[in-house]
């Protein structure tokens, strides 16, 4: 499902590529026409990508690119504070989003749906944390909250129980 940008957007895409591309030069990853599209990629993508997610899709304007590539200019990124890693209960792979500033990641238990949610009450959750445990928090990604999207709920709803849909995410061990 490809979304319809507006030119602004696309130009917030571009200078955001630009930063990511600029930043790994810094960190002494040379700018070469691959890590370009990964940048690209990532800074236009609305989600919650894998590294398998992009490269898949890099594959198809660099069908050679190895997964190992994408993975490390990935790993640099998060090293970088560029890009925020979510590890999901039960996903089999990591997340990543272009979107560090801390939010609500609401998860679904049946599919693959994972719904931001910003507010700032995350900001006084996290200090309040941080105040009452002494501990330093991982803001990455921000909070990850668990549910039924509303697809799957009305599929639920509308699922006789001889029927009962597979759960995906092991929620019957909860
Ligand atoms: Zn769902
Ligand atoms: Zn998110």
């Amino acid at each position: 499902m490809s979304v319809k940008k507006d030119p602004d957007q696309k130009n917030t895409d571009s200078n955001l590529t630009r930063h990511l591309l600029e930043s790994l030069e810094r960190a002494g990853k040379r700018r070469t026409a691959q890590r370009s599209a990964i940048c690209e990629i990532l800074a236009a993508h609305p989600g919650h990508p894998t590294v398998t997610d992009v490269y898949n899709e890099v594959r198809r304007t660099f069908p050679m690119i190895s997964q190992a590539t994408v993975y490390n200019t990935i790993d640099t990124l998060r090293e970088l504070g560029l890009i925020a890693r979510l590890d999901i209960a039960n996903h089999d792979h990591t997340h990543y989003e272009i979107d560090t500033r801390p939010h609500v990641n609401v998860v679904c238990r049946y599919c693959e749906n994972i719904a931001d949610v910003r507010t700032d009450s995350v900001d006084v959750l996290f200090r309040h944390a941080a105040e009452n445990s002494g501990f330093e928090i991982d803001r990455d990604g921000g909070v990850i909250v668990y549910g039924v999207c509303p697809n799957c709920s009305a599929r639920l709803a509308a699922t006789p129980n001889d029927s009962a849909p597979r759960r995906l995410h092991g929620a019957e061990a909860r």
